[in-house]
């Protein structure tokens, strides 16, 4: 059970609980980007587990009317055992994606992990790509393996099953990366993802890496996020999410999409500027929130609150009242 001063931020410890909160989003056509709170798991039980539970939301998902995805850490799904042992896991949680018609997001995590996550992310994304049906070659685990057309049609449904553009899905595929400003390298793997099927994720970085392979000051990737965002809606058909609260850049997406006409989607955390992603959706923006669930809710939560001095005092109200 996770205590009031943490629902702000934490959409309870089950399933059940962060989708009632989806409702609720839904409600104000806001949609959800689910995450089972976990990270670093070096125990292959612990892989499992997680890997299991993000197989069995998808299922929760595509059983309702929601417009809901989910959103995976690579160290989460077995980067911290291997590069193969992840890469299969996310094939096993994308395979059952992609056949329910479930958008998965891969989060990206400290730079030490780019290279795995982009190398499977890249991979994953080609062989599910819709328009190549390629999920008929290898059930998952087993299961048994529906027609390559049945699947094909699968690819182009949402989660409650209704028909979503076909072009667009095939822009867009069945899988999304997310990729940081403050990594030097990021221009040049956007590029490398530029024929590549799936929505791009652009963050200005949430980990503190070495000055020589990133930009430090926030001025530079300030910069380097406005860069980014002209770039995509420029070359980009489709498939770009700009995850940040930042009113500016926000604002500045809204101009690039007007001058280029590129679909995009903000993207915001669950308990960060609520009102401004309620507004934005009544605007006709595609809004969804991040929203993670769990029983490891504990480090999450002090993380929202370290970062930002209103989290804090938030907190302190809470517990004072
Ligand atoms: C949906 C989503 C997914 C993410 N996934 C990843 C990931 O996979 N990997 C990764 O490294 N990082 C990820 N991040 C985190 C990201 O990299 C940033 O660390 C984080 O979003 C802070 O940057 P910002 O652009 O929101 O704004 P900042 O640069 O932190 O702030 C700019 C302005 O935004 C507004 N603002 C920011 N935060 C708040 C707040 N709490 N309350 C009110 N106003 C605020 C303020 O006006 C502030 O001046 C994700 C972020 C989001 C929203």
């Amino acid at each position: 059970m996770i205590p009031p001063i943490a629902t702000r931020f934490v959409a309870g410890t089950s399933p059940a609980t962060a989708l009632e909160h989806v409702q609720a989003l839904d409600d104000e056509e806001v949609g959800a980007i689910l995450n089972v709170l976990g990270e670093h798991h070096a125990d292959p039980d612990a892989v499992a587990a997680d890997v299991d539970a993000y197989r069995s939301l998808v299922d929760s998902i595509a059983r309702t009317a929601f417009d809901a995805c989910i959103s995976v850490k690579p160290s989460q799904i077995g980067l911290d055992i291997g590069s193969e042992e992840f890469e299969s896991n996310l094939k096993r949680i994308v395979s059952q994606a992609a056949e329910r018609g479930v958008f998965v997001w891969v989060d990206m995590e400290d730079h030490t992990t780019t290279d795995a996550t982009l190398e499977a992310y890249e991979r994953l994304a080609r062989e599910y790509a819709p328009d190549r049906g390629a999920r008929a070659t290898e059930p998952a685990d087993g299961e048994p393996t529906e027609s390559a057309a049945s699947e094909t049609t699968a690819a182009a449904t949402n989660g409650s099953g209704e028909a979503v553009d076909e072009d667009r899905a095939a822009v867009e595929g069945v899988l999304g990366l997310c990729l940081q400003a403050n990594l030097k390298r990021t221009r040049e793997d956007v590029e490398r993802l530029a024929d590549v099927p799936g929505k791009v994720r652009l963050v200005k970085g949430a980990y503190d890496e070495p000055k020589s392979i990133a930009y430090k000051e926030k001025d530079r990737v300030d910069e380097a996020y406005r860069t980014l965002l002209e770039d995509a809606f420029e070359n980009r058909d489709g498939g770009i999410a700009v995850g940040s609260h930042d009113p500016e850049m926000i604002d500045y997406s809204k101009q690039l999409h007007e001058e280029h006409g590129t679909p995009y989607e903000v993207q915001m955390l669950m308990g960060v500027r609520g009102d401004a992603q309620r507004d934005l959706a009544a605007d006709g923006v595609t809004v969804y929130q991040y929203v993670p669930y769990g029983s490891r809710w504990l480090s999450y939560f002090y993380r929202r609150v370290r970062e930002r001095k209103e989290n804090l005092l938030f907190a302190v109200r809470a517990i004072l009242s």
